[in-house]
């Protein structure tokens, strides 16, 4: 059930309740007060009704005595004609037989004579004649005076107590006199025939005093029981209707203020929860919904805030792992991946900082750092094993983390390291070894960016394994293992290389041809190790000889070829000059072993005088070698001048 619902139900019942009680109050409670209030009024009325007849019964005692009184002074007519009409409707004078002397108005129909009419005083009365007695001094008879009490009588009464009262008289049960109709008389006398008290049948209410003392009938004062009045009933109705109405208007516009705010926000709440985070409740109101809207447009703010951020880390987190993809693919290149490495760091942990220590424990040097500069912190310049955080780090080979100096003891920084904010440091490995540190500055670090950070330094590791690895065999497929330098395959790029350069720029070019002369006797004599030996003693003393640039390479057994960019075939003969002595002058010797003198011979050839391309260059040398031997060895040749150049000596 919805909340609108339940507020029409809930405030429907607050306001509907009481208007029904209202009315309900109304409808039996009113009857009720009106008919007790109409019991008490016809019960007065009705003691009021016998009071007035008790009244009358006295007011003829002093009729008849007035009328006894009068006939002692004047004649019996005239006696009696002083209270009738007046006082009563009939007065007479008796004789000793009770036989009327004198007399005046008349009595009803049916009624015996004077005499025989009984006393109101002792509670008696015939027919609807209510009459008085006296003994006279002057009539032995007495005085008689009489009330009838007929219709105009009782209406006059009943007037007294009441205007829309009926009074009807009961004598022993029968009907003495009515105020009433006779249908009226006829339905107050059944409901009210031997009853006491209050009597309500039949549309009438109706208050029975029984005859007795001073009250020769019995009293009944009746009214007619309207119950509710049309008009009442008429105007409850339209109270109740408009009541009704009126809640009915107040509870649809207070549920639906109250609740419009709750269905405004449901319908938002339903949007957001649909992934639609940039609604908002436009009015948010005041008061507690008001308060709950402007917590609901913040909180949703703050949400797509969130989504924001978390989009964006999650875009920091692809760009990281393209950079970490990009360096694993780029193998080649140490120093670069060390430098991706770090950039990752700093921006997955969000470092103000980094650097990247790296190299054999004791020549440890600084191969990357972002954004030293920037935090103001100077760029350690080395790591000495064991000294300040970084030199601890390459000891243990345990991460730190925490705030420089004031941390613990291991936190103490080097002369060179930063000295104050946060570090997070740990060591990078290659081949299982502790080979560098990387270190991030900035913010307070915690054991989750420790985790990350570690995870990241052993990804590291794998690929600075594969690039070393790699570098190891891209040496091992260029260079020669028993002296170390260029093999055949490296010196043929080189010479091709050189070559297109020297062709594109102009420039000379000249290769030499080394052979050791008897070489073969060497290794017969002392054996092929000294033989090795020789061959590696002759490398250094020739590279002693050549220049950075110069390509250096073991052309095959025991031969060897020098490419020299720059170089003129004149610069070229010197330098074949300067090895031959190199070779010649001092006797190959190492510890314990018997001196030996060694000579080489060379073959001379420039570019492009003797050769346009790598391999008819490499065959005039070859010949200008074979020349060199053939003329007796231990010199040098220059291709081309085998009938007229001097041979080197
Ligand atoms: P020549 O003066 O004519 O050059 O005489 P040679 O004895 O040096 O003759 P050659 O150049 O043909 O001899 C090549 C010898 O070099 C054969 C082999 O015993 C020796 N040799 C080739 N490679 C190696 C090597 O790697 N180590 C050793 N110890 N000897 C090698
Ligand atoms: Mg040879
Ligand atoms: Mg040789």
């Amino acid at each position: 059930m919805s909340l609108r619902s339940r507020l029409y139900l809930v405030l429907g019942a607050l306001f509907l309740v009481p208007i029904l009680v209202g009315g309900l109050v109304l409808v039996l409670v009113v009857p009720e007060v009106q008919s007790s209030q109409r019991t008490a009024s016809v019960r007065g009325a009705a003691v009021a009704m016998r009071a007035e007849i008790a009244a009358e019964c006295n007011e003829l005692v002093l009729a008849s005595q007035l009328v006894a009184n009068a006939s002692a002074a004047s004649t019996p007519q005239h006696a009696v004609r002083t209270v009738v009409p007046s006082v009563a409707d009939y007065a007479a004078l008796l004789g000793p037989s009770g036989t009327p002397v004198a007399q005046a108005g008349r009595l009803p129909p049916g009624v015996p004579g004077p005499g025989s009419l009984p006393d109101c005083t002792a509670g008696a009365a015939l027919g609807p004649v209510l009459a008085s007695a006296v003994s006279t001094s002057g009539v032995s008879g007495g005085a008689v005076t009489a009330r009838v009490l007929d219709r105009a009588l009782l209406t006059r009464l009943a007037a007294r107590t009441g205007v829309d009262n009926e009074v009807v008289l009961l004598r022993d049960g029968r009907l003495v006199a009515t105020s009433a109709p006779a249908a009226d008389t006829r339905a107050v006398v059944r409901i009210a025939r031997g009853r006491v008290g209050v009597v309500s049948a039949g549309g009438w209410v109706a208050a029975v005093v029984a005859q007795g003392r001073g009250s020769p009938f019995t009293v009944v004062v009746a009214s007619r029981d309207p119950g509710l009045s049309s008009a009442l009933v008429a105007g409850f109705v339209l109270i109740l209707a408009a009541g009704a109405a009126a809640a009915v208007l107040l509870v649809t516009s207070l549920a639906r203020s109250l609740s419009q705010p709750f269905t405004d926000l449901t319908e938002v709440a339903e949007r957001v929860a649909h992934g639609d985070l940039d609604a908002r409740l436009d009015t948010v109101g005041e008061g507690e919904a008001g308060r709950l809207g402007e917590a609901f447009n913040h909180m949703t703010t703050e949400l797509r805030r969130n989504m924001t951020a978390l989009e964006q880390s999650r875009e920091d987190l692809r760009d990281s792992l393209q950079r970490i993809g990009d360096t694993l693919m780029s193998t080649h290149d140490l120093e670069g991946l060390l430098q991706v490495v770090l950039e990752t760091a700093v921006a997955t942990l969000r470092a103000e900082a980094g650097v990247v220590l790296y190299g054999a424990p004791d020549q440890l040097r600084l191969v990357a750092q972002m954004g030293l500069h920037e935090a103001g912190i100077p760029a350690p310049t080395g790591v000495t094993v064991g000294a300040g955080v970084l030199g601890r780090v390459i000891a243990t080979g345990e991460s730190v983390r925490g705030e420089l100096s004031s941390g613990p003891p291991e936190l103490n920084p080097a002369s060179d390291e930063p000295r104050r904010g946060q570090i997070l440091a740990t060591p990078l490995r290659s081949m299982g070894a502790v080979t560098g540190v990387l270190a991030l500055y900035g913010r307070p670090f915690d054991a989750t960016d420790d985790d990350a950070l570690r995870t990241l330094s052993g990804q590291a590791s794998t690929a600075i394994d594969n690039v070393q690895l790699h570098q190891e065999a891209q040496r091992l497929s260029t260079t020669d293992a028993l002296t170390g330098l260029w093999n055949f395959r490296y010196l043929s790029m080189s010479l091709a290389r050189e070559i297109e350069r020297s062709t594109r720029f102009e420039r000379p070019l000249a290769v030499l041809m080394l052979d050791l002369d008897h070489f073969k006797a060497v290794n017969d004599t002392y054996g092929h190790a000294r033989g090795d030996t020789v061959l590696r003693e002759l490398a250094q003393r020739v590279q002693d000889q050549i220049r950075e640039v110069d390509t250096y390479a073991r052309y095959g057994g025991e031969e060897f070829v020098v490419v020299l960019p720059e170089t003129t075939i004149e610069g070229a003969a010197q330098l074949a000059e300067r090895i031959c002595l190199a070779v010649r002058r001092q006797p190959f010797q190492g510890d314990g072993e018997e001196p030996l003198t060694v000579t080489v011979s060379i073959g001379v050839a420039a570019f492009p005088q003797h050769g346009s391309s790598a391999a008819t260059l490499m065959r005039s040398a070859d010949r200008a070698l074979y020349v060199a031997k053939h003329e007796g060895r231990d010199r040098w040749h220059v291709a081309g001048e085998e009938a007229t150049a001097p041979v080197g000596h």
